[in-house]
């Protein structure tokens, strides 16, 4: 019965399950578990994510590298930084690198990304490649997957479009980034989208809407997580600062529910346990990956770039090194009872469902 209310997005029972605590909550995480298992086993499959340029051309109220930070020291890795990132990745055979930066949509900046891409195919042709670089056009978008990225990743961040205009500035519009989203989906990527639970001025009823538009859009992979604070942002005042920390636990609770419940909505879909998760508990990402998520992306950005692609504030992991990540993350994964997987992709299998009417393996 539950399983059927949420499959149909049933508004009275997803706003109940959304604020669920206690008994109520073991009910619905342990239905997603079950679904998760039903698809993944325990399998958890990784994506080594360099985090190579925090240069920005947006100003995206929430966002810790935006561009009127200037409190940000700005960097953009070069190719030989980032080859030996990959040698890492490699190396710990994580199966899948993500390359996220700001957003930047200069023919020098496409040009280097294409690079980018084009070098890490012909070293790697194994491993699977996602992009997470914001809004581009229909033509770089056709590039970029030509050269071998594989995966596309771009969240819509609310589905509800006044939400959305209070959050940018007036020159970024919602409409750009679903229209982004639908030509990724033409080019065949494996797209990938999400929000931000607990943004400011976010109703229960706007998260339920958001659940509707992954259902009317069919998406191969979602990437979500809670809001953070950041103080060098716009969207941060003293009030909203005490407010957000009065709300902590709330918000945390509201993601892993909303994470279960889209777990039950999209059982062979992709889902990553992000890493702002951590901020609000040393084991948010290991817990969402025992009840919903089948992906974990580890930082490998090298240590001296990560104090500067902070986000949000608390961001985990900052002053630790790629090597790190990788004992701390396997042996939590391990520990909770899960399995980590080396050598493979972890492709969507929702995305080959789609395309071959069968799950093909990952
Ligand atoms: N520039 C790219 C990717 C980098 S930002 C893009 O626009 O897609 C990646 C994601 O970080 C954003 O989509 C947003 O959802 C998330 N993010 C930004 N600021 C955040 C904050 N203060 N708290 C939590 N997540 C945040």
């Amino acid at each position: 019965m539950l399983q059927k209310n949420i499959q149909k997005i049933d508004k009275k029972t997803i706003l109940e399950y959304l604020e669920a605590t206690g008994q109520k909550q073991a009910e619905l995480f342990s239905l997603s578990k079950k679904i998760k298992e039903a698809t993944f086993k325990n399998k958890v499959h990784f994506r080594g994510i360099i985090e190579f340029s925090n240069l920005c051309q947006n100003n995206c109220f929430y966002c810790g590298i935006r561009k009127g930070n200037k409190k940000t020291h700005r960097y953009k890795m070069s190719l030989s930084e980032i080859e030996q990132t990959l040698d890492f990745i490699d190396q710990s055979d994580y199966g899948s690198v993500v390359f996220q930066s700001g957003e930047i949509q200069t023919k020098v900046w496409r040009d280097y990304l294409l690079k980018i891409v084009t070098l890490t195919k012909k070293k790697y042709p194994k491993m699977g490649i996602t992009i997470s670089c914001g809004e581009q056009d229909h033509e770089f978008y056709k590039k970029l997957r030509q050269a071998g990225a594989d995966r596309y990743l771009l969240r819509i961040e609310t589905s509800n479009p006044a939400l959305y205009k209070k959050l940018h500035p007036k020159n970024m519009s919602w409409d750009n980034r679903y229209k982004c989203l639908q030509s990724l989906k033409k080019l065949d990527y494996q797209v990938g989208t999400g929000i931000m639970v607990g943004l400011p001025g976010q109703k229960l009823d706007d998260l339920v809407d958001d659940l509707i538009f992954f259902k009317d859009n069919k998406f191969d992979m979602y990437g979500l997580g809670p809001y953070v604070v950041h103080d060098n942002t716009p969207l941060v005042t003293p009030s909203v600062k005490k407010a957000w920390k009065k709300n902590k636990e709330q918000i945390f609770n509201r993601t892993l529910n909303f994470l279960a419940i889209m777990r039950i909505m999209f059982p062979k879909a992709n889902i990553a346990a992000a890493t702002a998760l951590d901020v609000f508990n040393p084991l948010g990402r290991i817990k969402v990956l025992e009840i919903s998520a089948n992906i974990i992306m580890p930082v490998v950005t090298p240590t001296k770039r990560r104090k500067d692609y902070l986000l949000y504030e608390g961001k985990p992991c900052i002053s630790e090194g790629a090597d790190d990540c990788y004992d701390c993350l396997t042996s939590k994964i391990k520990n909770w009872g899960l399995e980590p997987v080396f050598g493979e992709q972890g492709n969507s299998p929702f995305y080959y469902q789609k395309k071959h009417g069968q799950t093909k393996r990952i």
